[in-house]
């Protein structure tokens, strides 16, 4: 069982399950030539799957196209089902910045055949994630910048307001399919630019006022 804890905040938060949005940036739906969606695409990372910064990202030697995508990451405070817009928010209280992970080469393959996406998502230390700070000690504008650099260079660079479902809509959608429960983890999708990582690689990511993460790919 994985914790966290809150930046300045005692309680410890047993993490529970990860899910993942997709296609939540227009111009990164454009780059990797998908169809805009009108409702969030959903799916799940394993909780095994969850590193922390300062952590490695092991590279499967079952892939030869690992990518990197930046994303914001909510932390939900409590049980909520079927939640109103309200209520969605009011289940979020903690950010930190985090990387999905990404098998392109075996996913592509499972796109073209119409399967699902598990196992380009799942694989030990696909989701990284930083310190989470609390919702009471930062409150987020979407003003801030997400950005990712590969070996100091910058890769993604945007601003979070380019998101198209924003992080109450998500969970507001979510908690229609699914109870979410305290200690769950929201990534909420990636901005365009994301691209090939190798052994060796340094990756640091980050979004302005809420995290910073650093890890290497071994
Ligand atoms: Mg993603």
């Amino acid at each position: 069982m994985k914790k966290i804890k809150l930046k300045n905040c005692n309680k410890e938060f047993t993490i529970g399950k990860i899910v993942c949005i997709g296609r939540n940036y227009l111009e990164h739906i454009k780059e990797l030539g998908n169809e805009i969606s009108e409702k969030p695409v959903i799916f799940l990372k394993p909780s095994s799957a969850l590193i922390f910064s300062g952590e490695k990202i092991l590279h499967p030697t079952f892939s030869e196209n690992m990518h990197h995508e930046i994303e914001l990451v909510l932390l939900i405070g409590n049980r909520i089902k079927n939640a109103s817009l309200q209520e969605a928010e009011e289940s979020i209280i903690g950010y930190a910045v985090g990387l999905d992970m990404t098998l392109r080469d075996l996913q592509d393959k499972l796109k073209s055949k119409g399967h699902p996406w598990t196992i380009a998502k799942c694989f030990d230390t696909s989701a990284v994630v930083s310190e989470f700070i609390s919702k009471e000690d930062y409150q987020i504008t979407l003003e801030e910048k997400i950005s990712l650099k590969v070996n100091d260079v910058i890769k993604q660079d945007e601003k979070l307001n380019l998101m198209m479902f924003k992080p109450a809509e998500i969970v507001e959608y979510l908690s229609t399919f699914m109870t979410l429960e305290e200690g769950d983890l929201i990534f909420t999708g990636t901005p365009k630019g994301v691209g090939k990582v190798v052994r060796g690689d340094k990756l640091v990511g980050s979004i302005d006022n809420i995290g910073r993460l650093e890890v290497t790919v071994e």
